[in-house]
C-alpha cells in the first residue's frame, strides 16, 4: 500500500489466480486508455487488475480464469433480475428475430413508455434515448429553453454522466460559480453550473434569494447511489418542490439509479414529491442501452419536432433495448416484487451490521431499498463532505478482501451496492461471511 497516494500496489495482495485476465488486460491497455470504456472499471481507486469478466448468471458472475464470484455491481445498477434472467433473454432474443433496428417508429417503444408512464405518472410524456448521460444532457436543453433560463443548480457529489454542464466540480461555497472537472469543459459553460451542498435547504433558499430568476433548474439524484447511498433528509426533496416553485424554476428528479430501485416508482413514489421532469437509465433498459427524460407535457412538448427543442438519436428507442426494459419492467410490476427485494437488502444490511458490531470495526452501513452502502466512519453520512471523509485505504484492503472472498463488489467506496432478485440467502449470508473476515483485515492493518 502506498499510503501518500491511496494505491494499492499488487504486491499487497494475497493472490486468487487471475492470469489470464492479466493477459487480457494487457492487450485492452493497447487498445483502450486505461484498457477500459469506462473509467471505474480499471479498479485505479482498489489496486491490482479487475477480473475479467465472462459470464454472468442470476447472482453470479466468472472472469477468465474461472474464478466465481457473488456479484453486487449488477452491472452498476440495471440488473435488478440478476444476470441473463430467462425473461429478458427471451425477450431480447425474440426482438432480434423481428429485425434489430429500423429507425422508424415500432411497437415495442410505445409499450415501454405505457409502462414507464402507469409506474411513474408525473411521466406523462417522455422521449427515449440511448444512455442516462444522454437523458440529463437533453432535460436540461429542455428545461434551459422551457425557462429561458442558462443557469442550473446541481448538488455537490450528485452524479449525472458526463455531459459538459453536469461534469462540473461541487465547489464548497454556497455561490461558488462551477468551475470544469475536466479539461475539455469550457469555463464559459461551466460557469452556468452553480453548486450547493447536498441535504442543505438553507442553503438553497440563499442561492435562489440572491439569483433565483436566472435559474432554469435544479437537477438532483433524490436519493444520492453517487456517494455511496444517501438519503434525503426529512422534508428536504418537499423544500426544494417549494423553491422552484416559487422562483419558477423546474425540479429535475435523475432517477437513472434510483428509479426501480428505491421503489417501483422510484425515489419520488417514495418521498411523494412530483418534479418537472424525470431522467432514467440503467434498470429501465434491464441491461441494454436505454435512458429515458421525460415529465410534464406541456414541458415535453417543447421537444421537436412537437417544438423547438433539438434532440435525435439514430438508435434511440432500439427494439432489443425496448425488449429487455419491458421484460423487467413488467416482471418488477407482478405482486410482492418490491417487497421481496426488502426484505433480500434488509437481511444484507442486518447481516453487515452484525459483523462491523462484532468486529468492533468503525464502519457503518447505509441503505434504501435495494441500494446500500458501507462507509469506514461511524458517523452518519449526509453530503459530499461527510462522503469524501478520509480512509480510502481502508476500503482498498476490504475490497481486495471481499474479491478474494469471492464477492464483486464496486470498485470504488463512492458507489453504491445493488441487490437483485437473484440474490438468495446463500449469496447473502456468504457475503456476510466473507465480509465479516474483510473487516478484521481492515482492523488488522490499523
Ligand atoms: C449512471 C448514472 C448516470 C449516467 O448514465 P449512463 O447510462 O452511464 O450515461 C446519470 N445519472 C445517474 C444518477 C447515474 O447513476
Amino acid at each position: 500500500m502506498c499510503i501518500e497516494c491511496g494505491d494499492v500496489q499488487d504486491k499487497d495482495l494475497a493472490m486468487i489466480d487471475l492470469q489470464e485476465s492479466r493477459r487480457v488486460m494487457a492487450r485492452a491497455r493497447e487498445l483502450m486508455p486505461g484498457g477500459v470504456n469506462s473509467p471505474a472499471r480499471a479498479f485505479s481507486s482498489v489496486g491490482g487488475d479487475p477480473p475479467v469478466l465472462v459470464r454472468g448468471k442470476g447472482a453470479r458472475v466468472w472472469d477468465a480464469d474461472g474464478n466465481e464470484y457473488i456479484d453486487w455491481v449488477a452491472s452498476w445498477g440495471p440488473l435488478i433480475l440478476g444476470h441473463a434472467a430467462p425473461d429478458v433473454v427471451e425477450a431480447v432474443c425474440a426482438a432480434a428475430r423481428d429485425g434489430t433496428s429500423f429507425g422508424a417508429p415500432t411497437v415495442r417503444e410505445v409499450r415501454l413508455a405505457e409502462l414507464i408512464r402507469r409506474t411513474m405518472p408525473s411521466m406523462e410524456k417522455m422521449r427515449m434515448v440511448s444512455s442516462g448521460t444522454e437523458a440529463t444532457m437533453s432535460a436540461l436543453r429542455l428545461a434551459r429553453a422551457a425557462t429561458g433560463r442558462d443557469e442550473v443548480v446541481k448538488l455537490d457529489g450528485c452524479f449525472h454522466g458526463h455531459g459538459d454542464s453536469l461534469l462540473v466540480k461541487a465547489g464548497s461555497g454556497v455561490e461558488t460559480l462551477g468551475l470544469p472537472d475536466s479539461p475539455g469543459v469550457p469555463t464559459g459553460l461551466a460557469k452556468h453550473t452553480l453548486t450547493l451542498p447536498f441535504n442543505d435547504l438553507s442553503a438553497a433558499e440563499a442561492l435562489f434569494r440572491e439569483r433565483g430568476g436566472r435559474i432554469a433548474a435544479v437537477i438532483l439524484e433524490p436519493v444520492v447511489g453517487n456517494m455511496g447511498c444517501i438519503p434525503p433528509r426529512e422534508g428536504y426533496l418537499q423544500g426544494l418542490r417549494r423553491i422552484c416553485d416559487y422562483h419558477g424554476a423546474l425540479l429535475i428528479f435523475d432517477e437513472v439509479m434510483t428509479g426501480y430501485r428505491v421503489a417501483l416508482g422510484g425515489a419520488q413514489a417514495r418521498y411523494g414529491v412530483r418534479p418537472d421532469l424525470t431522467t432514467l437509465g440503467k434498470v429501465v433498459g434491464g441491461g441494454l442501452p436505454v435512458g429515458v427524460y421525460g415529465g410534464r407535457s406541456e414541458i415535453m412538448d417543447e421537444v421537436a419536432p412537437e417544438g423547438p427543442v433539438y434532440q435525435a438519436g439514430t438508435l434511440s428507442g432500439n427494439p432489443l433495448a425496448m425488449a429487455a426494459g419491458i421484460a423487467t419492467l413488467e416482471r418488477l410490476s407482478r405482486e410482492g416484487v418490491y417487497e421481496s427485494l426488502e426484505l433480500t437488502a434488509s437481511e444484507l444490511e442486518k447481516g453487515l451490521d452484525d459483523a462491523i458490531e462484532s468486529t468492533g470495526t468503525d464502519a457503518r452501513i447505509q441503505r434504501v431499498g435495494t441500494m446500500l452502502a458501507v462507509y469506514f466512519r461511524r458517523e452518519p453520512v449526509w453530503n459530499a463532505e461527510d462522503a469524501r471523509a478520509p480512509e480510502p485505504e481502508k476500503f482498498a484492503r476490504f475490497h481486495r478482501a471481499m474479491l478474494e472472498g469471492g464477492v464483486y463488489l464496486p470498485p470504488s467506496r463512492v458507489e453504491s451496492w445493488f441487490v437483485g432478485m437473484a440474490h438468495d440467502e446463500e449469496a447473502v449470508s456468504q457475503t456476510v461471511s466473507v465480509a465479516r473476515a474483510g473487516f478484521e483485515v481492515v482492523n488488522s492493518a490499523g
